[in-house]
């Protein structure tokens, strides 16, 4: 018999697959089960209009036979069949096959990447098989034929004796080597997890034969005396895979058990899903969709590990298990699947039109995320709050991210904790201000019960103004993005100009600062640039002192950015010193003013202090120390 060599490009793409990573070799059996798929879609569309079918739905099926002793695995379908010719055409060249040509046309160098993700079609078969056999009689004809190879040296095309019509498709698998274990593919256990996972949808039953076992019925002695039953194995049908797929399933016909069951069950979380969507959207393209808000961060959710997306099908057959862009980062945490019957299981030609498709597919996805995170704002508060604690981190990384450019998108889903105790939208806040009241304030430390701490919220919070407390690194960095809300600017509490109208007070003060410049500029000269300035604060009311920062970069954002690898402590806020003009510690350092000596050193202890209350590192604790005992 003549061996046929394959065309170039095919042998190419052959070695492709053969030298493929093993972890995505699993997905020959999708390729070889959607093959069959379509073929019997084509001959039950044949059957209804054309009664020599001799077939109704019900008889259309795929079967799975696996065969241990000679390590062969059998798909059979009765679908449309193939002829000598298309055996030939089909499956002798690729040349019209889709993945190959956008392979030459990208000039992808991750091949298996491609294999991984998008149908690469029959050739897979040869990921895992040494050698193929397709058995094929085509519908209409009277003559079956048998294609066979081995891989890349060629194949054969002879007659065959097969009596149906259909195709049967023979894996002789490959040894098994230390790193791959290719006979697992004959596990009946394996076959059925690869089912479930990549073809539970197929609208055609995938049938298998799987062997159970059962106790024998026992003689009365043998119960009487009390013997052990023995065991004996028979054989079952069984259906692998559900058929339909929940999500193309009517609403109405769905419970939220059936929902929240899918969920665990396919996204291994046992904790339930906080909300659920099934969007089923008729324009173009068409898409279904499931989208899940779970309601815990899994443990890798804020490490680099973490990899976001969804499961994207078309038409039932999954194409990818995660397809990342489907989501935007900040809504990362979604779990969920796309179904979509514009978008082919082959890349091809048209590849860039999907690639348009996928895009709309996703706005559209991430709109319906911003809406019901929205509902579940305003209809469920505790639950949105639960979402937050679990998920909020994200959502101020995406105001912060790209400059900004989704902040007008998130800034209604975010929640800050509150100087009245409790979680606050902006828009709360907002509506919440006193007219005299001119900017959201916030304030940032390490926790609320920290900032509560803090002198600098005294007089805002003396005045009945509300506070928002920042205590996630992001933070101040998304207030910066956000700048403003409703019109509203953002002011830290540390900052120079509060807005705060009480002009007798800070009258008072500018002149006591005039009064006292010489001493303010000892004492700042004392600190041998730790500090910018030192001020007679406008803030304070029982405390001493306290720190703040001039410019952009403000004490927390110091930290941070110090606290990141790789930062060499360049970047520094420029710190000013503010000293309580109504308290009694005033008095001590007028006292002390002609002494600089004195005055130095007061100026260094109020200094320390205020790090102290700031949260912040002492710089030279010794030295800290030995000046209180000498002032003591
Ligand atoms: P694709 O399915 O993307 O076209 P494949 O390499 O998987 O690429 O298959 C090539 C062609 O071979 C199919 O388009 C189909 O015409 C034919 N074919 C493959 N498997 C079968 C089958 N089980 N029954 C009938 N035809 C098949």
């Amino acid at each position: 018999m003549e061996t046929k060599q394959f065309k170039a490009e095919s042998k190419r793409l052959l070695d492709m697959m053969i030298h493929s990573i093993y972890t995505h070799k699993e997905i020959f059996l999708r390729e070889l089960i959607s093959n069959a798929s379509d073929a019997i879609d084509k001959l039950y569309f044949k059957s209804l209009t054309d009664d020599k079918v001799g077939l109704s739905k019900d008889d259309f099926a795929i079967w799975i036979t696996a065969d241990k002793d000679s390590r062969t695995l059998k798909i059979t379908d009765n679908g449309i069949g193939m002829t000598a010719e298309e055996l030939e055409n089909n499956l002798g060249t690729i040349a019209n096959s889709g993945s190959l040509k956008f392979k030459t046309e990208n000039k992808l160098d991750e091949d298996s990447q491609i294999i991984g993700q998008f149908g690469v079609g029959f050739y897979s078969a040869f990921m895992v098989a040494k050698k193929v056999t397709v058995i094929s009689k085509a519908y209409g004809s009277d003559k079956a034929y048998r294609w066979e190879s081995e891989g890349v040296d060629g194949y054969t095309i002879s007659e065959d004796d097969k009596a149906s019509v259909g195709t049967e498709i023979i894996l002789e698998l490959l040894d098994d080597t230390d790193d791959e274990n290719y006979g697992e593919f004959l596990d009946t256990y394996r076959i059925k997890g690869l089912i479930s996972k990549y073809s539970d949808y197929i609208r055609f039953p995938i049938k298998m034969n799987v062997t159970h076992s059962r106790p024998v019925e026992q003689s009365e002695e043998d119960k009487a005396a009390g013997k052990a039953p023995e065991y004996e194995e028979y054989m079952e049908v069984e259906t692998l895979n559900s058929m339909v797929p929940l999500w193309k399933k009517n609403k109405s016909e769905l419970k939220e058990e059936d929902y929240k069951h899918f969920y665990t069950e396919k996204f291994y979380d046992y904790s339930e899903p906080l909300k659920y969507a099934h969007v089923v959207n008729e324009g173009m393209p068409s898409y279904n969709a499931l989208l899940y808000i779970p309601s815990k961060a899994p443990y890798d959710f804020y490490s680099k590990e973490f990899k976001k997306g969804l499961q994207l099908y078309s038409n039932g057959v999954l194409i990818m298990d995660k397809c990342e862009d489907l989501l935007p980062d900040y809504f990362g945490f979604v779990k969920g699947l796309v179904d979509s019957e514009d978008l082919s299981l082959n890349i091809s030609r048209e590849m860039l039109q999907h690639d348009r498709q996928l895009k709309i597919i996703a706005k559209s996805i991430e709109k319906t995320i911003a809406s019901e995170l929205k509902k579940l704002l305003s209809n469920d508060r505790p639950k949105y709050e639960e979402f937050w604690n679990a998920f909020g981190l994200q959502l101020k990384f995406g105001v912060y991210s790209g400059y900004g450019v989704n902040k007008e998108k998130l800034q209604d889903l975010l929640l800050f904790t509150s100087s009245k105790g409790k979680l606050v939208t902006l828009d709360e806040y907002v509506t919440a201000m006193p007219e005299e009241q001119k900017y959201i304030y916030y304030a940032t430390g390490a926790s609320a019960a920290r900032i509560e701490q803090l002198p600098q919220t005294e007089l805002i919070k003396d005045k009945g103004f509300e506070i928002l407390y920042l205590t996630d690194d992001v933070d101040e960095f998304a207030v910066k993005m956000l700048m403003n809300y409703k019109e509203k600017e953002f002011r830290n509490v540390s900052s120079d100009d509060l807005g705060i109208e009480d002009t007798e007070k800070q009258e008072d003060v500018k002149a006591k600062e005039e009064e006292s410049a010489d001493m303010l500029k000892a004492m700042a000269d004392a600190l041998d640039g730790k500090v910018t300035k030192v001020v007679l604060s406008k803030r304070l009311k029982s405390h001493p002192v306290c720190l703040t920062s001039e410019g952009e970069i403000t004490l927390e954002m110091e930290k941070v950015l110090s606290a990141m690898p790789g930062n060499d402590g360049h970047v520094k806020a420029q710190r000013v010193l503010e000293i309580n003009p109504g308290h009694e510690i005033f008095g001590k350092l007028k006292a002390a003013s002609s002494d600089s000596e004195k005055l130095g050193k007061y100026a260094n202890l109020l200094y320390t202090q205020a790090l102290l209350i700031e949260g912040m590192p002492v710089e030279n604790p010794v030295e800290f120390s030995n000046l209180i005992c000498e002032l003591m």
